[in-house]
């Protein structure tokens, strides 16, 4: 039986940046991952010379934690590439047409006034709630409460139906109801402590606004990051094993691999929180139970490749989203040709449409020829495209985006404590503290740098 100096479970972004920067402190570990490849929820396929990202397709350049990542990796700077902000426009469906989010919109909140008045996007009663919300006085709120409670009381159901609930379908695959204000917005709610007005809030940070674009990936897609961190820590993947239960016995882990099991001092637990209760059901059932109890949606992604010359609308912007009540199958398209120019070959343009939420469990058995056939007629319904596309790739991402629900910053202070109760015990992944691919390199970062820290005080 092997035994290692660490063990990490799951080989998606989370595992891999903590195998790399454990490999960079000469730690010996061992990653093991289900699948036959790593990466996770990150893919790129290469199709008719483009590139298809079946999964994340950037990461928000102001978390620095991949740029930081990316930086230390030789060829990895030189591939970092920019979303093309002049084109950032984002549209909303109102009555089956495309309708511009006004500038200066920060997620739902106007950080400008006079477009957000002048939209076709608010009726009267909505300005008036734009004009009056800048005079609100600075509140605490006693507990969290859903954004759905925090937009409505703010600005009414309109701006919340419009807007937040299709941004956060979009970016969640969740619901305004459901999620939690503090733990998905901490930003409004401290502008509500401090200023009382959201609008006054974005006011004030848009006086000091951050340089460069809004999202970054790589030249050859989310894929090049995933392969650089895979090279590097090559000699420590075991792919295509699942870790099935987990339990310390003595001074060590043990981790079992189906008929299988080895030792390591330390364990890193970076997969779903549903897939890490499994293993810890039996040697940490109550920090099992608050892990199974943060909720997953699930989402259907399905990349388009249209022949340019025969599309009849310009199709502007980074795409669209869509509100409940407009909404038949997809709930979001992001325009590739206009977000990242460079991704597409010459004659293409491509459409990520995706599926998310209640619709993608009742999809989820639907053959790929179906799901592209209610994906393209929602593109022909709400952007006049007539003609197929030419290829289409579907991908299923069942339970995979973590629903931070009210109360979530609470249960993860409970987890957090539970797992500070077992010895040499880390968990990372998207389930905590941001569910974007920067705060899952941050907190494998954080939990290496403890790891090595624990070793070297030894
Ligand atoms: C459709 C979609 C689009 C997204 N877009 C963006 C975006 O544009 N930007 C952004 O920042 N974020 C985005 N996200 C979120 C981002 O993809 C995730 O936060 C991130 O990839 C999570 O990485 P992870 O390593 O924590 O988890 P995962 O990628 O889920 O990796 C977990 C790994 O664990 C493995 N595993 C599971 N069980 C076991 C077991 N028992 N034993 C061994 N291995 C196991 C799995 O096979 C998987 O490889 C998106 C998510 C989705 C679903």
């Amino acid at each position: 039986m092997s035994s290692h100096q660490v063990a990490i479970l799951g080989g998606g972004i989370s595992g891999l940046s903590a195998a790399y920067y454990l490999a960079r402190h000469g730690i010996d570990c061992v990653l093991v991952e289900k699948e036959t490849r790593t990466g996770g929820l990150i893919r790129t396929e290469q199709l008719e010379n483009s590139q298809l990202e079946a999964g994340p397709d950037s990461f928000l350049a102001a978390k620095p934690a991949v740029t930081e990542l990316a930086s230390e990796i030789a060829g990895l700077p030189e591939r970092i590439i920019s979303s093309n902000d002049a084109a950032r426009r984002v549209f909303i469906v109102r009555n089956g047409r495309l309708v511009p989010l006004p500038s200066g919109m920060s997620m739902m909140v106007p950080g400008e006034l006079r477009p957000a008045l002048v939209s076709p996007l608010f009726s009267l009663p909505t300005r008036l709630r734009f004009l009056t919300e800048r005079f609100r006085q600075p509140q605490q709120r006693a507990s969290d409460i859903s954004v759905g409670e925090l937009v409505r009381d703010h600005f009414g159901d309109e701006l919340l139906e419009s807007v937040a609930d299709p941004l956060l379908a979009g970016v969640y695959g969740g619901n305004a109801a459901s999620l939690s204000a503090r733990s998905v917005l901490p930003r409004f709610v401290e502008y509500e402590r401090r200023f009382g007005s959201l609008i006054r809030g974005v006011q004030h940070e848009k006086k000091s606004p951050t340089a460069g674009s809004l999202f970054r990936s790589f030249s050859g897609g989310m894929q090049d990051l995933i392969d650089a961190l895979a090279t590097r820590t090559a000699a420590s993947l075991l792919t295509g094993r699942e870790a099935r239960a987990v339990y310390r016995d003595g001074n060590c882990w043990r981790i079992q691999l189906g008929g299988e099991t080895f030792a390591a001092e330390h364990l890193i637990v970076a997969l779903p929180a549903h897939r890490a209760a499994l293993l810890l059901e039996a040697s940490a059932p109550q920090l099992a139970a608050e892990l199974a109890a943060i909720p997953y949606s699930s989402a259907i992604l399905t990349n388009l490749l249209y022949n340019s010359a025969r599309l009849e609308n310009p199709l502007e912007g980074f795409g669209f989203l869509v509100p409940q009540r407009e909404r038949r199958t997809i709930a979001a398209a992001t325009f590739v040709n206009r977000k990242f120019p460079t991704r597409i070959a010459p004659g293409l343009f491509a459409i990520r449409a995706f599926i998310v939420g209640a619709e993608a469990v009742r999809l989820r058995a639907a053959a790929d020829n179906e799901l592209v056939r209610l994906a393209e007629n929602d593109l022909h319904r709400l952007s006049g495209i007539s003609s197929p596309a030419q290829t289409a790739l579907v991908h299923r991402w069942p339970d995979s985006m973590p629903q931070y629900v009210v109360g979530h910053a609470h249960r993860v202070d409970r987890i957090r404590q539970l797992s500070a109760g077992l010895p040499s015990f880390h968990l990372i992944g998207n389930a905590y503290e941001g569910v974007g691919i920067p705060d899952c390199v941050r907190l494998a970062r954080s939990a290496a740098e403890n790891i090595y820290s624990d070793i070297k005080s030894k």
